[in-house]
């Protein structure tokens, strides 16, 4: 059985916030290193496609990150990705075994490795906790602006943001990270999910050529500018769904040539009621497409 990475890392990092009695957004995860004494530094000489690394001498740990991204928020995450390796159960043993002292974790894939994909679970459930997130968002708005807003409280980046955001949101919104007018990935806040006559929009399937995103990315100033645009579509256009209209947002990711489109339906026809799985089994395809999120870009976010 396939085990879903999100419902382990959730427990394990709420966990970790409780013994440590953090309450309050932002959530320093420097702090948390420093509270378990594993050491934390920057460092410029790690490969190119590494973004940072966790190593173990006895039962000394210790963190370091790459400088290479002036981007706080991919730092941030960094440095939660490699606690989830130490605080989740048998990440340390299976990094760390046959002697090996050094555990690396690599940039911009979608990993399908279940240890990376925990890491990164890990990291979103830290830094942008369930109860804490969903209080904030009730307050930030909606759509582009409120993973903005969050973003900015969280000191995350815009696509972890996101992600968060569509998967805790009552709402029913979509989140898709384009590049080169194909999906990197694409989430659907479970309200939407619920609506059964959709299909998913699939890593590597093009943006459809009728939506604003796919003209938003025909101009590259417009994603390297982080420029933003707004307009109208419907579910159909971009789910073959119901000729539903739902609003459409998008921001160019800066330098990487990454597009993040927010989808928002104001209502659903027929809606349905969904609750929140608590056995841990995937539900479907959405789950297996976590990202590792090291999506990340030049500017703030
Ligand atoms: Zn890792």
């Amino acid at each position: 059985m396939l085990v879903d990475p999100w419902w382990k890392a959730e427990a394990c990092a709420a966990d970790v916030l409780k013994q440590q009695n953090i309450t309050k957004l932002p959530i320093d995860p420097f702090q948390i290193a420093d509270a378990k004494q594993i050491m934390h530094q920057e460092n410029s000489s790690l490969d190119a496609g590494v973004s940072g690394c966790l190593m173990r001498v006895g039962d000394h740990f210790g963190i370091m990150y790459s400088t290479r991204f002036q981007n706080n928020g991919f730092r941030r995450f960094t440095v939660g990705h490699e606690l989830g390796h130490y605080f989740l159960e048998g990440h340390p043993e299976y990094l760390f075994k046959d002697g090996c002292t050094v555990h690396t974790s690599t940039t911009g894939f979608l990993s399908d490795d279940r240890y990376e994909q925990e890491a990164d679970a890990f990291a979103a459930s830290l830094l942008m906790p369930k109860p804490l997130f969903r209080e904030a968002a009730a307050n930030a708005g909606n759509g582009l602006n409120a993973v903005i807003a969050m973003a900015t409280l969280c000191e995350m980046s815009l696509t972890s943001t996101a992600i968060r955001y569509a998967r805790l949101i009552a709402e029913p919104v979509a989140v898709v990270l384009s590049m080169n007018r194909k999906v990197l990935f694409s989430i659907m806040s479970p309200t939407l999910r619920a609506q059964r006559n959709l299909s998913w929009l699939k890593k590597g399937a093009g943006v459809p050529p009728s939506t604003l995103t796919f003209q938003f990315a025909g101009d590259s100033t417009n994603i390297q500018n982080a420029q933003t645009a707004s307009g109208y579509t419907t579910l159909d256009d971009w789910f073959d769904g119901p000729d539903t209209e739902i609003s459409e947002e998008v921001i160019g990711l800066g330098e990487y040539g990454r597009t993040l489109t927010v989808l928002r339906a104001e209502s659903l026809p027929d809606p349905e009621t969904v609750m929140e799985r608590s056995d841990g089994r995937m539900d479907d395809d959405a789950e297996s497409l976590l990202p590792s999120q090291r999506f990340f870009q030049k500017s703030r976010y």
